[in-house]
């Protein structure tokens, strides 16, 4: 379960997350939804800890990672991470970067590193090299990965965003089945209203800073709490 409370980042005088609090419990997709710059990646890289809040608590499953006084640096934290320029390790096999994360001794990390690939769809690609692998393959090898060591927490940032429309809908399907079956409280980025709508468990509307509507997608959809937010969903169908 992950748990932020008051979160509050300002650069240079100017808030761009601004008393951001929201919960999300294991097993739960929470979809941050907004238009460009109004601090979606920034909230994300706080909860990472790889950005340092001004203000405000995070916690893991009732655990504090960063608060008044404690800041606890992004591998001290059961965090994955799947970020749009958060890229495979070329130099490494498939299995090699699935395999990165864990610390578990030989046997148990190839057996978990068996699981993932089978999971994602990728038997038999263990030993290949990204640069064979096409985009939508290499996107559910970083999925394996950042699942790999079995984190409380998920965090995506437009995951998906360098993919073509075409395998878009269908690893956006495949990655809520695994998301779902690996149970992490999982929080995914995105602005566009197609994606949270499909994905998400509960939607956060983010604006200026400020989380300024959450539900469900049907609510949220159906309701918009304002004309800006009933015009963000506008041009989908
Ligand atoms: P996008 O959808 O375009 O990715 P976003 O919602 O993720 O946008 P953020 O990346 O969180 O937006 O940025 C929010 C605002 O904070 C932007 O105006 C950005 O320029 C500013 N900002 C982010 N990081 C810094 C930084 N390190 N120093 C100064 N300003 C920053
Ligand atoms: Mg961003």
């Amino acid at each position: 379960r992950l748990k932020v409370e008051h979160l509050t980042r300002a650069f240079g005088g100017t808030p761009v997350v601004d008393d951001v609090s929201l919960d999300v419990a294991a097993g739960q997709v929470a979809c941050l939804l907004g238009p460009s710059g109004c601090g979606k990646s920034t909230t994300l890289r706080m909860i990472a800890g790889v950005e340092r809040p001004d203000r405000g608590r995070i916690a893991f499953d009732g655990q504090p990672v960063s608060d008044e006084r404690l800041f606890q640096p992004p591998e001290a934290r059961s965090v994955g991470l799947m970020f749009q320029d958060f890229a495979l390790f070329p130099h490494l096999t498939v299995a090699q970067n699935v395999a990165f994360g864990l610390r578990s001794g030989r046997d148990e990390r190839d057996r978990r590193v068996a699981e993932l690939l089978e999971r994602v769809n990728l038997v038999g690609y263990g030993t290949k090299h990204p640069h064979q692998l096409s985009g939508g393959e290499q996107q559910r090898v970083a999925l394996a990965r950042a699942l790999a060591p079995r984190p409380r927490v998920m965090l995506m940032d437009e995951p998906f965003s360098g993919l073509d429309n075409r395998l878009r809908d269908g690893i956006r399907d495949t990655t809520l089945e695994i998301l779902k079956e690996e149970g992490a409280a999982v929080l995914l980025v995105t602005h566009e209203p197609d994606e949270a709508l499909r994905m998400a468990d509960e939607i956060l509307l983010m604006r200026a800073g400020r989380i300024v509507q959450r539900g469900s997608p049907y609510n949220i959809y159906n309701a918009p709490a304002d004309r800006a937010a009933a015009a963000f969903f506008s041009d989908i169908n």
